[in-house]
């Protein structure tokens, strides 16, 4: 049987996972073996008592940086498992992660995923390993660990099987170069204010349009840098 689809996560802080990725759909199709999820501690590649894994930033500076050839043996017992899968770095200073990029990963046969700590990497290992960085926005944590369960999320609800309504994920914000239209449900008045009529009209044509105009106006309103991207 071919092997699921499988994150593998470097870390110093293994008891963070699975965390929010055992929950729900994302949970349940761990459990059952859609997919599957490994950590390595980077303190086992450590060789002193202490298990210390970083050191003072050369040419001097705050923090601490993690040291290239304790990372560098944890990034290669990662690629001695998976060795097909690609190897990414979580960093601030990273290409900004999109729907896109999501969809790549999860159409492969997995992802590794190096969490920093700390100041981050000694630089010399992204190099010599050839490891691609990818940012989860403009702002900066305090680890790579968020930015890895944020990342291994979007990429797992999107294998087969994962979300029961494939449909659902073919409608959603980015599928089509734009943001989701807005959602309903019940009560149908709320604190005085209706569900648009539209909505309630049955005519399912009217609703697609309604909903794409709303996608549109909501894009162009919220994300003109998407708006001006998008292909007619
Ligand atoms: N000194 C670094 C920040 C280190 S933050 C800099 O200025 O670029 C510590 C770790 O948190 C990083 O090594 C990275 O793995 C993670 N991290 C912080 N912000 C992130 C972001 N926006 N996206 C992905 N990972 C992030």
């Amino acid at each position: 049987m071919r092997s699921p689809w499988t994150a593998t996560v470097l870390t110093i802080l293994p008891d963070v996972f699975p965390g929010p990725l055992g929950a729900s759909l994302i949970g349940t199709a761990l459990d059952n073996g859609t997919w599957a999820l490994h950590t390595i501690d980077i303190r086992d590649s450590a060789e002193d008592k202490h298990r210390s894994v970083d050191d003072t930033p050369a040419g001097g500076g705050a923090g601490m940086v993690m040291r290239a050839d304790i990372v560098g043996r944890a990034v290669d017992a990662a690629i001695a498992r998976s060795p097909d899968v690609p190897v990414i770095y979580l960093s601030p200073r990273g290409t900004p992660l999109n729907q896109q990029r999501v969809r790549d990963l999860a159409q492969g046969c997995g992802v590794t995923v190096l969490c920093g700590r700390f100041e981050g990497l000694d630089e010399r290992v992204l190099e010599a390993r050839g490891i691609e960085e990818i940012s989860i926005g403009d702002f900066v944590l305090a680890g790579g660990e968020v930015a890895a369960c944020a990342l291994i999320e979007a990429c797992v609800r999107l294998l087969p099987g994962v979300v029961g309504d494939a449909a659902s994920l073919e409608q959603e914000s980015f599928e089509d170069g734009l943001l989701e239209y807005p959602q309903y449900t019940r009560p149908r008045v709320w604190e005085g204010l209706d569900i648009p009529e539209v909505l309630l009209s049955g005519d399912h044509k009217r609703i697609a349009e309604w909903r794409r105009a709303q996608a549109e106006k909501l894009t162009k309103a919220r994300r003109p840098d998407m708006w001006a991207r998008r292909k007619p």
